[in-house]
């Protein structure tokens, strides 16, 4: 369910090397756009979903410092990694604390820029608790949840959940694809903090129909569905088209 190729922006205004970074990001089976300045990586954020992208911090016109604040403003998730000038130790700080993932010094090491990025779009996709990932759908509103924030959003739009309905929506998305039982959810549930009213009987069946029926309202659009299956539980999975 989850892509394992990336769509990938890089955002370079040095040609060659942006044309290299392209050419070998898409040899690897990525699907990669670029961007020679900060205002078209804007105009191809907003028009295109990506799972990574790859940041010079020296762009003409919008710097790039300024480009990764506007990433990180409206799209809190996309795992950055800025490229930096050898000298730049200010900038890699600045970067960092603005929200970069990683930081790479030019010159760099082409296998290098492969194994930090790999690793930030697996870290991205983590599911556990910490990472933030994203369900793959048909559907351009896609979901992406984020643990460390903790925050949903379909597309751009944040989604307004209660807790509860927070815990449930994180285990279907962490087990998308796969059934998750009615106990799973009520024992997660339990484990709420400030959800102590739930008491030691747990929360009714009946309560849970409840709040899965909620979600599934939120969900609508999304491409995703919760399906019943029953006698075991409940499944995230992807709307046939
Ligand atoms: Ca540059």
């Amino acid at each position: 369910m989850l892509a394992a190729m990336s769509n990938l922006l890089i955002i370079e205004d040095d040609e060659l090397l942006r044309d290299g970074l392209s050419a070998q990001l898409s040899q690897l089976g990525h699907t990669v756009m670029a961007a020679a300045d900060g205002e078209s990586a804007q105009q191809l954020l907003e028009a295109n979903r990506f799972d990574g992208v790859v940041l010079d911090l020296g762009l003409p016109r919008i710097s790039g410092m300024e480009v990764l604040r506007w990433i990180r403003k409206r799209l809190p998730a996309l795992p950055v990694l800025i490229l930096t000038a050898r000298d730049g130790i200010d900038d890699r700080v600045q970067g960092l604390n603005a929200g970069a993932d990683d930081y790479l010094t030019k010159p760099f090491d082409m296998a290098e820029l492969q194994a930090r990025l790999g690793a930030l779009l697996r870290r991205a996709r983590l599911p556990a608790f910490g990472g933030s990932l994203e369900v793959a759908s048909q559907n351009t509103r896609r979901l992406r949840v984020d643990a460390t924030l903790p925050q949903a959003w379909l597309g751009d739009e944040a989604l307004e959940l209660t807790q509860r309905e927070w815990a449930l929506l994180s285990l279907l998305v962490t087990h998308a694809g796969r059934v998750v039982s009615r106990e799973d959810v009520l024992e997660t549930w339990q484990a709420e903090p400030g959800d102590s009213a739930t008491g030691a009987s747990g929360v009714a069946s009946n309560a849970l129909e409840v709040y899965i029926h909620r979600l599934r309202r939120k969900l609508v659009d999304s491409g995703l569905n919760i399906r019943n299956v029953r006698g075991l539980g409940y499944m995230l999975e992807t709307t046939p088209s």
